[in-house]
C-alpha cells in the first residue's frame, strides 16, 4: 500500500526505492480515481507529484508484455519530456516498462529507430510528435492513456493546435485522458470540454500560511553537498536540522557528513520506534548536532532550541516550507532559515516567497577564505579562553627550552599550526591520552572509522565480539556504533582505543581487511 492506494508489488518497490514515503495530496486524490478509469484534471501547485499522480497509475495499466505504445504524455518543453520520462522509467523500472523522450533538436533518426524497437509510453512536445505523426514514423492507435501536463505552460507557448491536432489521432473511445496543471485558465476547460470525458476535477487548494519571523536565506549551487559544508563550517551552530525529501536522501546525507566528521544523524520512517527515540534523544540532550529528517519522519518532532533549519531539498510546497521552518525561532528565540536550490528550482523558491508572502534572500556560498577567516576566529577565541583559564604550567619547561633558540612569536605561532594540523601519523602513537584530538566521541570516548560497513554485511554486534575478543576488553566497554554503507564508526574508551587500533588495523573482519583509524572530528 502507497498510503492507502493499494498498488502492485512491482511499483510499490520503485516507489520505495524512489524514496516516497507516502503520496503527496494531488497523488492520493487522483490515482485512485484514474485506477478506476476516470478522466481527471489535477491542479497544484509546482513541485506537489503532479509526475507521479498520473505516472503510478499509467504504468499500472501498462501491459508490458506488448510492444505498443500504451501511453502518450504531453509536455511543452524538452527538458519536461526528459524529465518526465526519467521519472516515468524510475516508476516503471520493475515493470520493466520502456519511455522514450520525443523533442525537437534531437536527431529525428534516432528517434525513428528508438521508436521501432518498441516502447510503451512515449512522453514528447506537441511539434516534434505531430512531426512524427506526419511522417507516419510513430503509431498511436493502441493508446490507452493520455497526458497533458503542464497544461497551463502548453497554452501559453501556443501550442493548442498542435494538441488538438494530436488528440485526433488516439482513439477517443479507448482512451482515457488526463490533465494537470498549475493553474486552470479558461481556455484548458474548453479544451478539456472538448477533449475530455466527464473528467473529475482535483484541486489542491493552498492553505493560508503564517510565516514566522526569522531570517529566511537561500543559496543556489549545484553543489549542493560542498554548499551545505561551507555554511555548516561557517554558521555558528547550535542545533541544527536539515529536511531532505526522501528516505534515500536522507541517508546518503548522514553517510556524506558524518564520512566528513560532522556529528549527524538521521530521521525516517524505515526507522524503527527505538531506533526514533535513540536519535531523539541523542539531539535533544546535544549530543547530536545535525539532525537529517524527511517531512514526514518531523511531524511531531517538538524541539525549541533548534537555530537551523536547512532545506537540503526544496520543499514540494509552501505548506510545507512553513511548516519545517516553523521548527525555528520558537518562543522569541532567533533562528534562521536556510534553503539549497539548484539552478532549475529557481522558480519554485519564488512560488514559495509568493505564496507565503515573505522574502526568502539570496547570498552568496562561503568561499574557502570566509571559512578561513572563521577558524581563525575560532582559534583565537579558544588560545584566548586557554589563556585564561592558565592550566599549561606543564608547557612551560618545553617552551623555555625552545625560546633560546627561537622568536616567541614564533613559536606561538608554530604552536597554533600544530595543534590545527595534529600531529604527523608518522609519529609513534602517543600514550598521553589527552592528545587525541577531537574525534567527535563523548568525552572520554574516542571514534575510530573503520573502512567496512553494510556492504561488507557488518553488524554491531560482529564489531563488538571481533573488538572485545582480539583487544581483550569487555565487550560492555565498546560505544556507539553506527554502520553506514561502505564504513563504521565505533566508540571505545580513551585508553584502550590505541589497542584497538593495533590489533584491528589490517585485521580481518567477515574476511575482509580492515583499515582502522581516528574518525575526524569537527
Ligand atoms: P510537479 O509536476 O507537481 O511540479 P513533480 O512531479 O516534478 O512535481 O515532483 C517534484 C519532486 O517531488 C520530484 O523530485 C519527485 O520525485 C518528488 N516526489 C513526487 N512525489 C513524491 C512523494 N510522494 N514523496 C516524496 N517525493 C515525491
Ligand atoms: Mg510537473
Amino acid at each position: 500500500m502507497f498510503g492507502n492506494i493499494p498498488l502492485s508489488k512491482k511499483l510499490m518497490s520503485a516507489v520505495k526505492e524512489m524514496g516516497f514515503e507516502e503520496p503527496s495530496p494531488i497523488q492520493s486524490q487522483t490515482i485512485p480515481l484514474v485506477l478506476e478509469g476516470h478522466d481527471v484534471i489535477g491542479q497544484a501547485q509546482t513541485g506537489t507529484g503532479k509526475t507521479a499522480a498520473f505516472g503510478i497509475p499509467m504504468i499500472e495499466k501498462i501491459n508490458e508484455t506488448s510492444r505498443n505504445i500504451q501511453g502518450l504524455v504531453l509536455t511543452p518543453t524538452r527538458e519536461l519530456a526528459i524529465q518526465v520520462s526519467e521519472e516515468l522509467a524510475r516508476i516503471g523500472k520493475f515493470k520493466r516498462v520502456r519511455t522514450l523522450p520525443i523533442y525537437g533538436g534531437q536527431a529525428i533518426d534516432r528517434q525513428i529507430r528508438s521508436l521501432h524497437m518498441g516502447v510503451h509510453i512515449v512522453v514528447g512536445t506537441p511539434g516534434r510528435l505531430l512531426d512524427h505523426i506526419r511522417r507516419n514514423t510513430i503509431k498511436l492507435t493502441n493508446v490507452k492513456t493520455l497526458v497533458m501536463d503542464e497544461a497551463d505552460e502548453m497554452l501559453d507557448m501556443g501550442f493548442v493546435d498542435d494538441i488538438e491536432a494530436i488528440l485526433e489521432h488516439v482513439s477517443k473511445i479507448e482512451r482515457q485522458t488526463m490533465l494537470f496543471s498549475a493553474t486552470m485558465p479558461k481556455p484548458i476547460l474548453h479544451l478539456s470540454e472538448r477533449y475530455m470525458d466527464n473528467p473529475v476535477i482535483v484541486a489542491i487548494s493552498k492553505e493560508k500560511l503564517t510565516v514566522p519571523l526569522i531570517d529566511q536565506v537561500y543559496y543556489e549551487t549545484r553543489e549542493k553537498l560542498e554548499g551545505l559544508c561551507r555554511v555548516l563550517d561557517t554558521e555558528t551552530t547550535g542545533q541544527l536540522i536539515i529536511f531532505c525529501r526522501t528516505k534515500r536522501g536522507v541517508d546518503d546525507l548522514v553517510a556524506s557528513l558524518s564520512g566528513r566528521g560532522y556529528m549527524a544523524d538521521g530521521l525516517h520512517g524505515d526507522l524503527s520506534q527505538a531506533q526514533r527515540d535513540r536519535v531523539m534523544k541523542k539531539f535533544r540532550e546535544s549530543k547530536l548536532e545535525i539532525l537529517i529528517a524527511t517531512d514526514v519522519a518531523a511531524r511531531g518532532i517538538d524541539i525549541d532550541d533548534i537555530t537551523h533549519v536547512i532545506n537540503y531539498d526544496i520543499p514540494q510546497d509552501p505548506e510545507s516550507y512553513v511548516h519545517r521552518i516553523g521548527r525555528t525561532g520558537r518562543a522569541g528565540r532567533k533562528g534562521i532559515a536556510i534553503t539549497f536550490i539548484q539552478p532549475r528550482e529557481y522558480r519554485q523558491l519564488k512560488l514559495i516567497e509568493r505564496a507565503t508572502k515573505t522574502r526568502i534572500v539570496r547570498r552568496a556560498l562561503p568561499s574557502p577564505a570566509d571559512i578561513l577567516e572563521r577558524q581563525r576566529e575560532f582559534i583565537k577565541e579558544r588560545l584566548v579562553q586557554t589563556i585564561e583559564q592558565g592550566e599549561f604550567a606543564d608547557y612551560h619547561h618545553i617552551v623555555s627550552e625552545v625560546v633560546q633558540n627561537y622568536d616567541p612569536l614564533d613559536i606561538a605561532a608554530a604552536a597554533l599550526k600544530l595543534s590545527q594540523e595534529g600531529y604527523k601519523e608518522k609519529e609513534k602513537p602517543r600514550e598521553d591520552k589527552a592528545n587525541y584530538r577531537n574525534t567527535g566521541a563523548e568525552s572520554g570516548m574516542v571514534r575510530l572509522f573503520f573502512n567496512v560497513g553494510k556492504s561488507q554485511n557488518i553488524r554491531p554486534e560482529d564489531m563488538v565480539r571481533t573488538i572485545a575478543s582480539e583487544a581483550d576488553i569487555p565487550g560492555s566497554s565498546i560505544g556507539v556504533i553506527n554502520i553506514y554503507e561502505k564504513f563504521t564508526f565505533v566508540e571505545v574508551p580513551e585508553d584502550i582505543a590505541e589497542r584497538v587500533i593495533a590489533v584491528m588495523h589490517r585485521n580481518t573482519l567477515k574476511g575482509y581487511k580492515v583499515n582502522v583509524e581516528l574518525a575526524r572530528g569537527r
